[in-house]
């Protein structure tokens, strides 16, 4: 990813390529996974359409507010995702058994998820300015989170990792989750219609998951997915609730 991208930068340059090159081969390459009946790529080349769309708005009225936040992380290929994992999974002593799931803890810990599981491989999500809280409490990034809170739902972007936790209101009883993450911000119509397809054919994910996290496992000669195998649900579900409703 190129550093120091504005988002319109990132509009015109990443996100174009993105839809216009990657989704589109991989339409052509016939090699995409279906949920169901559905292709999936047919689903994100058509939802990342309407979601450049929709940042394209978001831009334009956070320019005129003076505003001019940086993107910092977008999309992410679950290989890329994978290799991380993999290499994180080894630093934090991971080994069969109680050895790997305590590793698999630790790098969930540190706020890095597992491969086929990251929302950042959906294209309706993405990172701004910084991946420290503190930084969006005050100064200009502080200036952009305020605004955003108050008027991102109006364009319809959510920040879907707020609040802790475990205090997420529509979240109570989940095992697992993801901290608050002042910087990842979400294309809700589109983000939640991919949510619920997880929801609505869970068993084709999980299917979909195992498949992708064994090739990983294979790779290491370890299985390295033991314990996000019984919690993935949810963390893909534990987030902040509807924006419009908030
Ligand atoms: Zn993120």
């Amino acid at each position: 990813m190129a550093p120091e991208q504005t988002m319109q930068e990132f509009i015109q340059h990443e996100l174009t390529a993105y839809i216009e090159g990657t989704l589109k081969q991989r339409m052509e390459s016939e090699k995409d996974g279906s949920l169901g009946n559905v292709s999936m790529t047919a689903i994100q080349l058509e939802a990342l359409s309407e979601v450049k769309r929709q940042l394209n708005g978001l831009s334009t009225v956070m320019n005129e507010q003076k505003m001019k936040p940086k993107i910092i992380s977008y999309y992410r290929a679950s290989h890329e995702q994978g290799a991380k994992w993999s290499m994180n999974f080894e630093s934090r002593g991971g080994g069969p058994g109680k050895k790997g799931e305590r590793a698999e803890q630790k790098i969930l810990g540190a706020g890095f998820t597992a491969p086929g599981i990251s929302r950042h491989g959906w294209g309706t999500d993405f990172d701004i300015e910084s991946t420290d809280n503190a930084k969006f409490k005050r100064g200009k990034q502080g200036k952009q989170y305020d605004w955003l809170n108050d008027n991102a739902k109006h364009l319809g972007f959510c920040q879907p990792y707020k609040g802790g936790r475990m205090q997420r209101v529509e979240s109570a009883g989940r095992k697992a989750g993801i901290g608050e993450e002042r910087w990842h911000w979400s294309y809700y119509p589109v983000s939640q219609a991919l949510l619920d397809l997880v929801t609505e054919f869970p068993n084709d994910v999980q299917e979909r998951l195992n498949q992708l996290w064994q090739t990983f496992s294979d790779k290491k000669g370890v299985d390295m997915f033991q314990h996000v195998s019984t919690i993935w649900q949810d963390l893909h579900l534990n987030v902040a609730g509807n924006p419009f409703l908030q």
